[in-house]
């Protein structure tokens, strides 16, 4: 007999004996309603950070009166690994650690080491990376490494202080960033990958020192476009710099050609430095989108699962695991969402999509 699976939006799934395995071939990949594999997960471990970096969470909403999660709320280690272990036997190859801030998660090698030891169906390990604000990154890389994170990212919006500063909202200074992307490469967590977010008018005169200060040390910096996620940011098209314009006022100082994309499903365009001095991205969500191949779900600290950044709904995973489900239910469940997922929302943008309700990134972790 077949069993019935509750989404979270009340549509009912029949799932065949055997488990969802029973609605697949063995070995044929989960894809969507657009033919994309689930390939990433991203996982956000907290809601919360000490950063109140302007076009993410800004101060005069995320203040003391903000409700974040209780902890009881979050789902545990054992909780998120059970998730992740069933996404991985459903196609997923790259885990991302992320938040709000992920480091100020307690005790989160813990966590980087039992996602570590997670085995795909053939046997392999899958790549367990992480995206932090470097704050407290030089303190943690040589145990996050231990624990076997295989790389990191780095948000970093500026080298000039004043300008950090008001990017991030924080009193933490430039020198404590880059302390941690120099430490995490020492370590191994490498090539180390460094986001800056650039806001016109704002942090756009940042772009050529940050550009000279990458070049030649092996750390890969990406520009990423500012985005309109969430509803708190006071988004407008007119502070967006085109990865197109970023790309000319690199190049008219150094000369750059086009790399190939290292996988499917790569978010950054790549270029690289024609005197051999390493690599920049674009990542260009706004002016150019990159959904047709897009293969990443996010996983919310209280274990709602999302498929677009710009969602304003999640599907419930953590009531199933309360409630006692196997991980035949769950991968069901995780199936059923993926199959029935359409999104395609930075193709669409537009007036229309400006005042749909949209999910924080602090809190499913971009
Ligand atoms: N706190 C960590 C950090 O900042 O790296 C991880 C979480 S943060 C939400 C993940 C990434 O999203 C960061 O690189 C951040 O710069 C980026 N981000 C946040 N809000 C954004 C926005 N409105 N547009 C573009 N990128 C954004
Ligand atoms: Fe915090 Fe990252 Fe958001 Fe900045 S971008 S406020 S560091 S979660
Ligand atoms: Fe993926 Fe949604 Fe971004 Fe498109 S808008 S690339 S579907 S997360």
């Amino acid at each position: 007999m077949s069993k019935v699976i509750f989404l979270a939006d009340d549509r009912r799934l029949a799932v065949p004996p055997g488990g969802p395995s029973a609605l697949r071939k063995p070995g044929e990949p989960l894809l969507d309603a657009r033919r994309r594999p689930l390939r990433d997960l991203r996982i956000s471990v907290t809601d919360r950070c000490n950063f109140r970096c302007t076009y993410c969470m800004p101060r005069e909403v995320f203040d003391g009166n903000y409700a974040f999660m209780p902890h009881s709320a979050l789902l545990s280690f054992e909780e998120i690994v059970r998730i992740a272990h069933v996404a991985v036997q459903q196609g997923v190859r790259k885990l991302r650690l992320t938040g709000g801030e992920p480091l100020l998660r307690k005790d989160i090698e813990v966590l980087v080491g039992m996602l570590s030891g997670l085995r795909t169906p053939e046997g392999e390990p899958v790549d367990v990376t992480l995206t932090t604000n470097g704050t407290l990154l030089a303190k943690k890389a040589a145990a996050l490494k231990q624990a076997g994170l295989s790389r990191v990212t780095v948000s970093l919006d500026a080298l000039d202080e004043r300008q950090f500063e008001r990017m991030s909202d924080s009193r933490v200074g430039v020198r404590t960033v880059l302390r941690g992307i120099a430490e995490a490469a020492r370590v191994g967590l490498a090539p180390v990958k460094v986001n800056m977010v650039v806001r016109k008018g704002l942090n756009d005169d940042q772009i050529l020192p940050m550009a000279r200060y990458f070049r030649g040390t092996g750390h890969i910096l990406r520009f990423i476009e500012f985005m309109d996620v969430g509803a708190t940011n006071g988004w407008n098209l007119s502070e967006v710099l085109t990865g197109a314009e970023i790309l000319q006022r690199i190049a008219a100082e150094f000369p750059l050609e086009s790399a190939e994309p290292a996988y499917r499903g790569e978010v950054a365009a790549r270029w690289r430095y024609a005197d051999g001095a390493g690599e920049i991205g674009l990542i260009t969500s706004v002016s150019q989108p990159f959904c047709g191949d897009c293969t990443r779900a996010r996983l919310s600290p209280e274990g709602k699962l999302f498929l677009c950044l710009f969602a304003s709904q999640g599907y419930d995973v953590r009531s199933l695991l309360r409630g006692g489900a196997g991980d035949d239910d769950i991968a069901a469940r995780i199936a059923a969402i993926w199959e029935g997922r359409g999104d395609h929302y930075s193709e669409l943008r537009g007036r229309e999509t400006m005042h749909s309700k949209k999910i924080e990134m602090s809190y499913i972790g971009g």
